[in-house]
């Protein structure tokens, strides 16, 4: 099989180490229990929270892909409506809220692949 890219294992939120085990029990990102983390990896069992606490981090990534999607719907809603500046602020709070359990995932994952690196030799060694 074909070695998964970086972004790829991001975005499909794999494990970092073999980028094959799921980290989320649950595919659909709008499932009632979308946030819920396998304990360890399936096939290499890497444990995903390394120390108590591991995800807080993960929040900052949360909020910079926040600040990411806002910025252009605040810029684009100004120059293309006349909303109010409170009006803007309310289609944003629904954009976020809409969008969080994605934010939630992506930024665990980018967290999570920032600590851990993919291990080529593991993954030879667990086969195909
Ligand atoms: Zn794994």
């Amino acid at each position: 099989m074909a070695e998964v890219s970086l972004f790829k294992s991001i975005l499909t939120c794999k494990c970092p180490k073999c980028r094959k085990g799921r980290v989320f029990t649950h595919k659909n990102p709008y499932h009632r229990k979308f946030g819920k983390i396998e304990k360890k990896c399936s096939v290499c069992n890497f444990i995903y929270e390394m120390e108590q606490g591991f995800w807080y981090g993960a929040m900052y990534f949360s909020y910079a892909f926040g600040v990411l999607i806002s910025i252009p719907v605040v810029v684009i809603l100004l120059l293309k409506t006349n909303l109010e500046i409170f009006q803007i602020t309310g289609v944003i709070f629904c954009i976020l809220f809409a969008l969080s359990p994605l934010l939630f995932r992506y930024s665990r994952s980018v967290w999570l692949h920032i600590f851990v690196w993919y291990d080529k030799d593991l993954v030879n060694k667990i086969g195909d």
